[in-house]
């Protein structure tokens, strides 16, 4: 039974003992190296750049290397300006400022979405106004979005699940009609694209992610997009704890002073050279996620046909990136067994989210609108298989079959 790494390698390669018709494979764990969910990618002059950083001798915010990350930015996603904070949340909770939330202001997201999300408005003591998403991208359902809206509504944020646009055509409408700010939670949507145009610059403003779990990253990182060109100024205010210092550098005004609310929510320049050399990759970062996906994507294909488990949908408007593959399975009970499979296997695959209408928080500072059924469904069904850059075809290649014989067990 037991195979060294090196000839599992060369099968996976050759594939033949992968396909859904082959029998079934041993289901005794074998010796072989473990696959984690994430491994972080580093493109190899991360550390040539922090060191030029820190030869520049200039450590703080808005270095050198955090003008090229945000150039970079503006040219790459096709927005009007970009800040870069020390995190995706950051971004988010300056969006909340530049959209003037109030307290007692309602704001219209998923529920099916990470914490900061909400986060971000509840600071400011707004409601997240939680709707439901969208049973194909599992993204805000446009849908729904208008018959949240009240006269406390503030802004819509929508979440880009997956790298996979939001219907961001009719969510800009329905924003414009109601005078209410699109507020793009891009923090997993770097690159990818909706009607040919780039995630995050389709809202007044976008928040990005550079986490270690994402696309592109820096440890701990994001930016805030901005495209509504009456709020620049007052952006790079907020981000330079609430003075207009940025002005005075550009030498715009003679005296730096305290002008406004804000928070220091700018990263080192060492940590933007690290986050530069990834967006010089960033393409082939890309390429190499999308190969993994798409390998995913072929190998399982028969799991769908046989109506055993769902693979994400992309739709024709969307160009993704790769950044999350999963299946959704028919029972709860088949998504912690399908995990603890993959586990016993050296495999490690996730779930997500507890959504936020169903957690402690959520209840205390949220309401719902209409049913969140999707939203439920999916939670308890949702399979996150391993992806990385690094990840080679031949570990997507096992991980596919593992899958394969899962179901196989199952289905006898
Ligand atoms: C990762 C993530 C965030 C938070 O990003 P940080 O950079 O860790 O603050 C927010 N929203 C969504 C949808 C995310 O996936």
């Amino acid at each position: 039974m037991f195979q060294s790494p090196s000839q599992q390698i060369v099968e996976g390669v050759a594939g033949s003992s992968l396909l859904p018709t082959s029998p079934l494979l041993p289901t005794q764990p074998v010796a072989q190296s473990k696959i984690p969910f994430n491994q972080p990618y580093i493109t190899g002059r991360e550390l040539e750049y922090m060191q030029a950083a820190i030869e520049n001798g200039k450590l703080c915010g808005d270095g050198m290397f955090s003008k090229r990350c945000q150039e970079w930015l503006v040219q790459q996603l096709q927005c009007r300006s970009a800040l870069l904070t020390h995190s995706c949340t950051a971004a988010l909770e300056m969006a909340a400022i530049l959209a003037d939330v109030q307290p007692g202001d309602e704001v219209i997201m998923p529920s099916f979405t990470f914490v900061s999300t909400a986060n971000a408005f509840v600071l400011r003591g707004a409601v997240p106004v939680f709707v439901d998403v969208r049973s194909d991208t599992l993204n805000l359902d446009e849908r729904l979005v208008e018959a949240a809206i009240t006269d406390r509504t503030k802004a819509i944020v929508p979440v880009h699940y997956a790298g996979v646009g939001c219907d961001m055509d009719t969510l800009r409408s329905i924003a414009d009609e109601h005078q209410l700010c699109l507020i793009e939670d891009a923090a997993q949507g770097i690159l990818s694209e909706y009607k040919g145009k780039p995630l995050g610059s389709w809202g007044h403003l976008a928040a990005l992610s550079f986490h270690e779990t994402k696309n592109i990253i820096s440890g701990e990182g994001g930016a805030l997009l901005i495209n509504d060109p009456a709020m620049i100024e007052r952006a790079e205010i907020i981000r330079e704890k609430g003075t207009n210092r940025s002005q005075f550098l550009r030498g715009e005004v003679d005296k730096y002073t305290w002008v406004d609310v804000g928070s220091s929510f700018l990263p080192s320049d060492i940590l933007a050279a690290f986050l530069f050399a990834q967006l010089e990759q960033s393409r082939s970062i890309l390429d190499q996620r999308l190969a993994v996906w798409n390998c995913y994507h072929t190998g399982l294909e028969n799991l769908e046909l046989s109506g055993q488990a769902r693979r994400p949908i992309i739709p024709s408007d969307c160009k993704h990136n790769g950044h999350i593959y999963h299946l959704l399975v028919q029972h709860p009970e088949t998504q912690m067994a399908l995990i603890e499979h993959l586990k016993a296997n050296g495999i490690q695959a996730t779930f997500h989210y507890v959504p936020l209408h169903s957690s402690p928080a959520g209840q205390k500072y949220g309401r719902s609108s209409g049913s969140l059924a999707v939203t439920e469904q999916i939670s308890d069904r949702l399979v996150r298989l391993p992806l990385s850059a690094g990840m080679t075809l031949a570990d997507a290649e096992r991980v596919v079959a593992i899958v394969q014989q899962f179901f196989q067990v199952r289905s006898v």
